[in-house]
């Protein structure tokens, strides 16, 4: 349950776009709290966040990322995603890094107030508990937890942000595919296992009690212990 204003975190570089909408989500009694880029976003995520509008093309991330970080950190609240672009790929990578809805620019200001207004009605739990500590950054694609830090590429930060983002839920192997290649590159079965196995490495070197577990022709799930 909510209590208070609900508050709307709106995320986007354009100065003037947010001037106009962060007027018009105020206008509608609602608190909001804006960003300019992806790193400020994921600081200002709280369990006061109700919903997120998310620019696609931020400076320093692409928000799709964002909004798997912000997943992978228990951020439950629905994302409304901006972009510019409106190719069909676009549209289902958006979908895949855990966003509700998608709107595309230039747009009416009435049809985000539309959508937002449904999106927080659908709005339940928004809590940020940080999940066994581990930290994802969308704009370094690093892995850290405890002061340690390790690089991930974008394939590999996407496929362990789709599985913290469900944890102790079996991910199928066609949305990690999805999630990891989101441009729709085809590629070969073996590639996702040999990924999944250099992300395992990868958190055992920064010494996470998040293990990805294999679950044998379906697909991989996160567990902590
Ligand atoms: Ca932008």
């Amino acid at each position: 349950m909510l209590l208070g204003m609900p508050t709307v975190l709106l995320v986007e570089d354009d100065h003037a776009l947010r001037d106009v909408v962060a007027r018009a989500l105020r206008e509608e009694g609602l608190t909001v709290v804006t960003a300019t880029d992806g790193h400020t976003a994921l600081a200002s995520a709280t369990e006061q966040t109700a919903a997120v509008v998310l620019d696609i093309g931020l400076p320093d991330a692409d928000g799709r990322d964002v909004c798997l970080a912000l997943r992978a950190r228990g951020v439950r609240a629905p994302v409304l995603f901006l972009t510019a672009k409106d190719a069909v790929h676009e549209r289902l990578a958006g979908f895949a890094a855990g966003g509700d809805d998608y709107l595309t620019k230039p747009f009416h200001i009435s049809e985000l107030m539309a959508r937002l207004r449904v999106l927080l009605r659908r709005s339940e739990s928004t809590s940020t508990s940080t999940r066994s500590g581990l930290v994802l950054d969308p704009s370094l694609h690093a892995l850290s937890r405890a002061g340690q830090t390790m690089p991930l590429s974008p394939t590999e930060f996407r496929l362990l942000a789709a599985l913290l983002g469900r944890p102790d839920e079996v991910v199928r192997r066609r949305e990690l595919l999805r999630a990891g290649w989101p441009d729709g590159a085809i590629v070969h079965e073996n590639t996702l296992d040999q990924y999944i196995a250099r992300v395992r490495r990868k958190l055992q070197q920064v010494g996470a009690t998040d293990r990805l577990e294999t679950v044998r022709g379906v697909g991989y799930r996160a567990v902590s212990s």
